[in-house]
């Protein structure tokens, strides 16, 4: 995008002719576009929860309802209030980090049961999604904050299972490369077509194919990742091949210390 205009050209105050000016405004013009963009998708996931909340509640409150009914009416009501929260969650998260404001608080964690964690705690349908733990690694101690490192592989396993609507399986693998460790969240879903990975991590950044229009989401969930690695000094990247799956690589230094160990409860004699 190129903005054009003129400008009166001067020498000693006396006008000598006129400059066309050419700038290149592509840049502010993009930002404008996921501005907008954001406030169209924002405005769109705070409406359709909130719609159903209310619509449930009307129901709720103007009919002779069976148990069951209410139940599942109040359910669905719960699911889109957690939705909704989870939504203004990420937003103050994301803010906190940019801003400097966030505390992390740093201790030694070894990453492989960090996995373990991560992955039992996973709400997951085990007919539709298999997850696997590939421990290629002796050692995966690192220096970081437990809670947002959880974060981390909880947002890249929840987008691993939500990209992979037809099923298959997420091999989470872990191994040392050099002084760092390597945590790769690979998938068989849909993919990530080649002009969209450059920009997957910015913020509110969505791929608006018509393979995912209907998948909820933000563009929050890789932004937040990128944040929390680049405070622990790490990278990520993203590959993938378009309509066979993706491949997430989170690469954090690893740390000589070792971990306290927790050892079972000695009773007192
Ligand atoms: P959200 O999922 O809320 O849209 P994210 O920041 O987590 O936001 O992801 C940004 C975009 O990257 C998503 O809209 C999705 O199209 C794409 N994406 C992320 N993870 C995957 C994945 N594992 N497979 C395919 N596409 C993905």
């Amino acid at each position: 995008y190129v903005q054009m205009y003129f400008e009166p050209l001067y020498q000693k105050n006396e006008r000598i002719g006129t400059l066309l000016v050419h700038r290149d405004i592509t840049k502010e013009y993009e930002v404008d576009r996921m501005k907008s963009e954001f406030v169209s998708t924002v405005s769109h996931e705070l409406r359709t929860p909130l719609a159903s909340v209310l619509g449930f509640t009307e129901l709720l409150l103007n009919k002779e309802l069976k148990p069951e009914r209410q139940r599942k009416y109040l359910t669905t009501i719960h699911t889109e209030a957690k939705r909704l929260t989870s939504l203004i969650n990420d937003f103050l998260d994301l803010q906190r980090m940019e801003s400097g404001r966030q505390s992390y608080d740093k201790k030694t964690i070894e990453i492989g049961s960090l996995l373990e964690q991560v992955i039992s705690q996973y709400p997951m349908d085990p007919a539709m999604h298999r997850v696997v733990l590939e421990r290629a690694a002796d050692r995966s101690v690192v220096i970081g904050d437990k809670d947002k490192l959880q974060q981390v592989f909880l947002n890249l396993l929840s987008n691993a299972v939500k990209y992979s609507p037809s099923g298959g399986t997420v091999t989470i693998t872990y191994k040392e490369e050099g002084p760092d460790l390597v945590i790769e969240v690979k998938d068989e879903g849909l993919g990530i077509p080649d002009d969209a990975l450059p920009q997957l991590f910015n913020k509110f950044y969505r791929v608006d194919n018509s393979d995912r229009r209907e998948i909820g989401g933000t563009g929050l969930g890789l932004a937040i990742v990128k944040e929390i690695v680049q405070e622990h000094s790490g990278t990520i990247s993203a590959a993938s091949v378009y309509g066979k799956g993706s491949v997430f690589t989170v690469r954090l230094p690893q740390s000589d210390e070792t971990v306290p160990e927790v050892g079972p409860a000695v009773p007192n004699e």
